[in-house]
């Protein structure tokens, strides 16, 4: 467990609400991007594309990190998803009572795409962002500082 944060509204980057925020939302950038990469859907083959939350720096769970994505998101803020209302193939996966964590859909079938699918081997499209063949990849800019939970994946440099 990581200790209670005491102090709220200072660092808070002008989110100086009262709520527990760094708790809540353990992640958070002000260099993020959405990341974007064609996939093809494993039940019907279409092609469409894939995005995930990628951080330039950052700090995850008080840690400070560079060049790493966020996988199997389960909770974004207010500015964050309004900024991913752009793009409605990626929501819950559940309903209303069990929203689960957020994932790609296919926009012609419905399925969902997993984000191990995405992040976890070196062949996964968005394993290696910073290295990978920029072409393959677009990066879009969120604005503003962007607050998240979910997994934090990075590789580490030799
Ligand atoms: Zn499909």
């Amino acid at each position: 467990m990581s200790p209670i944060l005491e102090s709220r509204g200072e660092d808070d980057h002008g989110f100086a609400t009262g709520e527990p925020e760094d708790e809540q939302f353990p992640i958070y950038s002000d260099d993020a991007y959405v990341a974007i990469a064609p996939v093809a859907c494993r039940s019907c083959f279409h092609r469409f594309d894939a995005i995930c939350i990628f951080c330039r720096s950052g700090t995850a769970f008080e840690q400070e990190l560079d060049n790493f994505t966020v996988a199997n998101v389960h909770g974004v803020d207010e500015s964050l998803a309004q900024q991913l209302a752009l793009w409605p193939t990626y929501r819950w996966l559940g309903c209303t009572d069990g929203p689960g964590d957020w994932a790609n859909h296919c926009p012609s079938c419905g399925a969902p795409y997993d984000d191990e699918l995405l992040h976890d081997e070196p062949e996964d499209p968005f394993f290696d962002i910073p290295n990978a063949e920029s072409a393959a990849i677009r990066l879009v800019r969120l604005k503003g500082i962007i607050r998240l939970s979910g997994d934090e994946h990075y590789t580490i440099e030799e």
